[in-house]
């Protein structure tokens, strides 16, 4: 078999660069349209021993999806909406769906998919899927994990598994759907997936904008809501920085304090008792209806505002801390910045102690640095290093660090072990995460070498 016999797929030759920079250089990329086509590819490449690299929208914030001499195979052809079943309150689809075409399509029939990564309206259900995102509502429904209940995978060598059936309760043997979830390309080609529905929430929901004195006012709010017993939708931050990057770059007509902006989304039966809350730590406003969807929105679009700023290396923090360690992680945040002289741009979805500040500058050893120092914090304080983006090319030192830390030297043993079992020639997403990860700590740079 030779690149000939794939001539029939839809293909091109084409450089591109993700959402943070990294750069895509394949040899080529294809535009399957089936399953079939996804097959062929794949085993083409496992016999002529070519890395292959799943591209959904490329909004990936870790370089996951970063290649050179790879083939790519990019999704976005396989787009459809299989099947939504309104008595099992699932959804089946190909992975190249928009997420935002999926929130539309089962609203429509008055079911609702919670996971709203802030890309949703860029990218794709199998990359979201590949990646475990998470997102603003992921404090109250959780992240992508908690919603896959099967999916069919291309593997490697290109024979074709299904892992689970369209059940919230399945028993039998053990969970590999949740092995893919969150494998960032590196175990597979997921073809299908059947995602969990609910009833789309009938309750008025009402939006509180607080204007807290400080970052610091910020996390205390969300402990307080915690203590309270407090639930919400969503409660994101947005730094004084970030706000003006909005306003600068986005036309979004938000007030500027010096304390940035929280947004707490809740139903109308605990309306007053956020309020009670908020109100000590600074001024507040209530919102509803299209207002309150415009800030929702705006909020999405904060990491694009940010990236304008950009003007050399763009690098998306993604820590999260038990939320009880919110303002020990957010104190030491300020005496990093105080050190660097650096603005951190954070953007936040406070409410599960997840942070994003942005580290922007022009001198890559520094950015990089600074980068570690803070997530070190998070390894400190018994959190992680990504909450949600996923770790790529650019956290896997730090993942090392984190696992041998806070779980032992043999969980990356396992780990890696798992990476051969599927991918014994070592062509899926290689050289990343996991397999980058363990080769960061070994002498034998070779992932056939290597023994754990
Ligand atoms: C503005 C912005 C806001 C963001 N906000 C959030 C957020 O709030 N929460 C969050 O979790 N993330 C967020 N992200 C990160 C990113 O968007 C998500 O991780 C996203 O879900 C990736 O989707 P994608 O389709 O772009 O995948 P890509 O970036 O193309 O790919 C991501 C990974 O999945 C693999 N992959 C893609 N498709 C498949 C497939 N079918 N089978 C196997 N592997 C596959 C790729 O190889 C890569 O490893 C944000 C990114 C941007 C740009």
């Amino acid at each position: 078999m030779d690149l000939k016999d794939l001539e029939n797929i839809e293909h091109k030759i084409e450089e591109r660069e993700d959402f943070s920079g990294f750069k895509v250089s394949p040899i080529e990329v294809f535009f399957p349209k089936d399953e079939e086509e996804v097959e062929r590819i794949v085993k083409f490449a496992y016999e002529n021993s070519i890395p292959i690299v799943p591209w959904g929208s490329g909004s990936s914030l870790t370089g996951a999806v970063s290649c050179e001499g790879c083939i790519v195979i990019d999704l976005s052809k396989m787009n459809k909406i299989l099947e939504i079943n309104d008595v099992d309150w699932y959804v089946r689809v190909q992975p190249g769906v928009k997420l935002i075409d999926l929130y539309e399509a089962v609203e429509a029939k008055g079911l609702f998919f919670p996971p709203d990564p802030a890309s949703f309206f860029l990218c794709t259900v199998g990359g979201a899927t590949s990646e475990g995102s998470g997102g603003m509502r992921g404090v109250k429904y959780g992240p992508f994990r908690e919603w896959v209940l099967a999916l069919k995978v291309v593997m490697p060598n290109g024979n074709i598994v299904k892992l689970g059936e369209p059940l919230r309760k399945n028993r039998a043997g053990y969970d590999l759907i949740h092995l893919l979830v969150g494998s960032e390309g590196t175990l597979g080609i997921i073809t299908e997936i059947w995602l969990r529905l609910i009833p789309l929430p009938k309750k008025k929901i009402f939006l509180v904008i607080s204007y807290p004195e400080s970052i610091k006012k910020a996390g205390e709010a969300i402990i307080e809501l915690r203590k309270a017993k407090i639930l919400p939708e969503f409660s994101e931050y947005l730094d004084a920085d970030v706000v003006k990057s909005m306003n600068k770059n986005l036309n979004a007509q938000l007030k500027e304090t010096d304390g940035g902006m929280l947004m707490i989304s809740i139903e109308d039966d605990q309306l007053q008792d956020v309020i009670s809350i908020v109100k000590e730590k600074g001024e507040y406003k209530v919102l509803e209806g299209e207002e309150a969807e415009r800030i929702y929105s705006l909020r999405a679009q904060a990491a694009i505002a940010v990236k304008t700023e950009n003007s050399g290396y763009f690098y998306a923090e993604d820590i999260v801390v038990p939320v009880s360690k919110l303002p020990e992680a957010i104190e030491r945040l300020n005496e990093l910045g105080k050190k660097y002289g650096t603005k951190f741009y954070i953007i936040s979805h406070i409410g599960d102690g997840n942070l994003h500040p942005n580290i922007l500058g022009k001198n890559k050893d520094e950015v990089e640095k600074l980068f570690k120092e803070v997530a070190k914090i998070s390894i400190d304080l018994g959190g992680s290093v990504s909450g949600e983006h996923g770790i790529g090319v650019q956290k896997a030192e730090m993942m090392r660090v984190q696992l041998f830390k806070s779980n032992g030297p043999l969980v990356l043993d396992l780990m890696m072990g798992i990476k051969r079992l599927f991918d014994p020639k070592d062509i899926m997403n290689p050289g990343k995460y996991v397999e980058r990860a363990y080769l960061a700590g070994t002498t034998a740079a070779s992932f056939k070498d290597s023994s754990p």
